[in-house]
């Protein structure tokens, strides 16, 4: 059963969400009010998305993300963001920052639901096995090392393997440098940032006319995302 955080304060918003969840039966939810405290809440609650209000009373939701986003315990986890009406500023800001959706108020419940279930679906790894992860025509067996696309073999270096796989894993998501570094580091030969950026570049190279589903991020990371 998918389990979501509301970072809110609005009451009528909250009441409005959690009413919107009693359509879907699936949902369980908690909520926190409190910027300073959500992040915590996010570590210890561990929700497999957020619903994240971008004004908070004593804070705002783009903090928020920045934080969640930079800690390895919550980066992975989607965000969808709730703006006012005309902030299309805002809108671009917490796609920028991470946000994998965002949702204008007042919105309908059956509109933020089927957001939550697209987002969710995204957010799931299509894995096959257990070390498999099968992304459109790309197909990554990390037993074996076998890495193909369409069928055909790709070569790669085994730290380029692993960063790949790595994304390939979570599909449509943000990873920050650090995050792909920290958890692809078995091989243990080179940690920088630089050299990250050189495995992407080559990775890309290497998918060819797919490597364009490898997306950089500014300022944070990359993000694979598939064709539709
Ligand atoms: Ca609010």
């Amino acid at each position: 059963m998918p389990r979501i955080l509301i970072i809110e304060d609005e009451a009528k918003i909250i009441e409005a969400i959690q009413k919107s969840f009693s359509l879907e039966q699936g949902f369980t939810s908690k909520t926190v009010s409190d910027p300073e405290r959500a992040p915590q809440e996010a570590i210890s609650y561990k929700p497999d998305l957020i619903i994240l209000d971008i004004r908070l009373p004593g804070g705002d939701g783009r903090q928020v993300i920045k934080v969640l986003k930079a800690n390895a315990a919550t980066q992975h986890i989607p965000v969808i963001f709730l703006t006012g009406m005309s902030s299309e500023g805002d809108r671009v800001l917490g796609l920028n920052l991470g946000a994998d959706d965002y949702l204008t108020k007042p919105f309908g419940a059956m509109e933020l639901v089927a957001r939550i279930q697209a987002v969710l679906r995204r957010a799931r790894p299509q894995s096959m096995g257990k070390d498999e992860v099968r992304i459109q025509g790309l197909v990554m067996d990390q037993s074996n090392r076998v890495a193909t696309l369409h069928g055909k073999r790709l070569k790669f270096q085994p730290r380029e393997f692993e960063v790949l796989y790595f994304l390939a894993s979570h599909p449509g998501h943000t990873l920050s440098r650090s995050y792909l570094i920290e958890n692809t580091s078995s091989y243990g030969m080179d940690v920088s940032t630089r050299s990250l950026d050189t495995h992407i570049k080559n990775i890309r190279k290497k998918l060819g006319p797919a490597g364009r589903w490898i997306e950089t991020i500014p300022k944070l990371g990359y993000c694979l995302t598939p064709p539709e």
